[in-house]
Order: C-alpha cells, then structure tokens, then sequence
C-alpha cells in the first residue's frame, strides 16, 4: 500500500485519479481549494477510511505529515473560460503550486508527476505534435497564462529531476472528456452537450474548421497509471489520435443525443489553436498505452452523466 497526495484532486481528471488509487487499496490524500474542482466529485468515494480530503490552496505553502510515496500536481484552472477569469491563480497554481508541490515531493523522497497540457504546443505548426515539437505560444495573448505557467512548470520539474534528482514523470494531456466535467465550465464538451439536452443552439466558435482530438478520462487514468509505473522523465503525450473538426464533433452531440438543436456561429476565441491531434507513439512505444475507448461509447456515458444532473437541477 502507498501513499499519495494529488493536488486538484476534487477536479474532474484529479477525482477519478483519486479514485483508481483508492480502487487499488492505496491511502489517497486529495488537496484542493475547491477553486474548479467540486464537493459532489469526491462524494462517492469521501468516506473511504483510506481518503483524506484538506482545503488548502495549493500556490501556498504545503504541510503535510507522515510520509508519501508520490505526489501528483494536478491543480489548476483547465478550461479556456476558467483561466481566462482566473489569469492570476492560473500563473500561480503552476509556477509557485508546481514549486511547492515538488518541494514537498523531495521532502518526502516521493515520486512526482506533472500535469501537464498539449497547450504547450500553443497554435501548433506541425500535425500532429509529438513531444520533440517545442510548440508555437504567445507569451502576452489571453492564453498565454495557462499556456506558459504549464511551461514553467515542465521547466521546473526538469531542473528537480537534474539538480535534485528527483524522481519525476510529466504527462501532456489533450482533451479529455468524461462525467464529472463542470456543467459550465466553457469546454467543448459540456457545452455542447448540455445545450443539446436543453434543446439551445450549439455555439460553434469561427467556421468550426479548427481541429480537437478527444479523449475519455478511463484511457488518461490508465495512462498515467502506466507513466508512474515507468522510469520516462520527459514528458509523453496521452491522448486519442481520433481527429475531427470541432463542426463534426458538433454534428455527432447532435447525432448522438438525437436532439434537434441547431447550430449558431460565433467568433472564433483569440488564439484558439487551429489544430490538435496527439502523436502517441511515445506512449506506445514507452508505457504500452494506447487508448481504447471508442468516442461514441465514451460520449454515452458522458451524455448520461449530464441528463442525469440536468434531471437533478429540474428536481
Ligand atoms: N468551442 C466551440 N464552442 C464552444 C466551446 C468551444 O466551438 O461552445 C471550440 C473552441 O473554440 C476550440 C474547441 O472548441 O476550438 C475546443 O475548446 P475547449 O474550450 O474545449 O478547449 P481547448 O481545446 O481550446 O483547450
């Protein structure tokens, strides 16, 4: 039995991490400030006498006691809107949150894991990016604070593992969908889906040409399980390859939830990355890993997680 501690752990990817962990018989300890992440994502698992959850932002200083085997960084705004709101937090969740984060890791002798985010291949000029590509970002655009705090944060990561030998994993994350998105929390994913339950026009942002790669959350968790068990320091792209138009994921909501919303245009975000598709050969070739859940199964049960909390909100 380990001990982790994964910060953001009451988010949408850190809850399900937390949860496979606490599956496997390991003791979980999940730190979050509840800035993005929610209570109800940690509700089904909150009273397992091997969780701990502590309300603590994570930009500051953090003390735990006893000992811990990994410590996984996965706070942070993730979603354009949030982090375009939260430009501040944002920095600083990944520039001092990834200095403290490690600091406790080498403290506690642990392992550490970066998450880390295809956004740092910026509006990339090369399809699709694999991990040699050095990304095309603009530092003072509205994405640059996420985009450059991930930055930093791979930076740091790298110099602990050089001049401290700590031992360290960085994951660049795609897209990646699954239950316990935000409701609104401005991704593609829940928008779509939402306003075609609700039966409101799909907001399509420029002519939708611009391309996504979605992932469901099931195939990162094993992802990243993989990565820990490995002795891979530089960063490995988990992600599904399965490329499309953002119009044409538009067009399968519509298909898949059998609503007859319609599509309305709207500008296109400044800086909105014209196209993304991971190159996972790395990770095929390192950690075995390759996803295997098709969109349209992984998109069901998104879609049922929805209708069900929209069922809710009606009660
Ligand atoms: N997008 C859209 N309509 C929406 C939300 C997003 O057309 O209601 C587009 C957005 O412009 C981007 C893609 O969908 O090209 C994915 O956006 P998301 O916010 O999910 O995350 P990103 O991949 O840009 O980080």
């Amino acid at each position: 039995m380990a001990r982790y501690l994964i910060t953001g752990g009451a988010g949408f990817i850190g809850s399900h991490l937390c949860e496979s962990f606490l599956k496997q018989g390991h003791e979980v300890i999940c730190v979050d400030n509840y800035s993005t992440g929610a209570q109800e994502n940690i509700f089904s698992f909150a009273s397992n006498p091997r969780f701990r959850f502590l309300d603590h932002n994570v930009s500051r200083f953090i003390d735990i006691g006893g000992s811990l085997n990994y410590v996984l960084h996965f706070a942070s705004p993730a979603s354009p809107v949030d982090y375009l709101e939260l430009p501040i937090p944002t920095l600083k969740v990944g520039s001092l949150g990834t200095h403290n984060a490690l600091g406790l890791a080498r403290a506690k002798k642990a392992v550490f894991l970066l998450a880390s985010t295809s956004e740092v291949y910026g509006d990339p000029l090369v399809r699709p990016q694999n991990e040699e590509y050095w990304g095309n970002v603009n530092p003072v655009g509205p994405r640059g604070v996420y985009d450059e705090a991930k930055r930093f944060a791979e930076a740091i990561t790298m110099a602990y593992h050089r001049y401290h030998n700590l031992d360290t994993r960085i994951v660049r994350i795609f897209n990646t969908y699954g239950p316990r998105m935000r409701m609104r929390d401005g991704r593609v994913v829940p928008n779509f889906i939402t306003q075609a339950l609700k039966g409101e026009p799909l907001t399509v942002y420029g002519q939708g040409e611009q391309t996504r790669s979605f992932q469901y959350v099931d195939d990162l968790v094993t992802g990243i399980h993989r990565l820990l068990e490995s002795q891979e320091h530089l960063p490995v792209n988990i992600g599904n390859p399965h490329e499309m138009t953002v119009l044409q994921f538009a067009k399968k909501i519509l298909e898949l939830t059998g609503s007859k919303s319609s599509i309305e245009y709207k500008p296109l975000p400044q800086d909105d990355p014209q196209v993304r598709q991971p190159d996972i050969s790395k990770a095929k070739r390192v950690l075995n890993w390759e996803p295997k859940v098709s969109l349209d199964e992984g998109l069901a049960k998104t879609i049922e997680y929805f209708r069900t909390r929209l069922e809710e909100q009606k009660v």
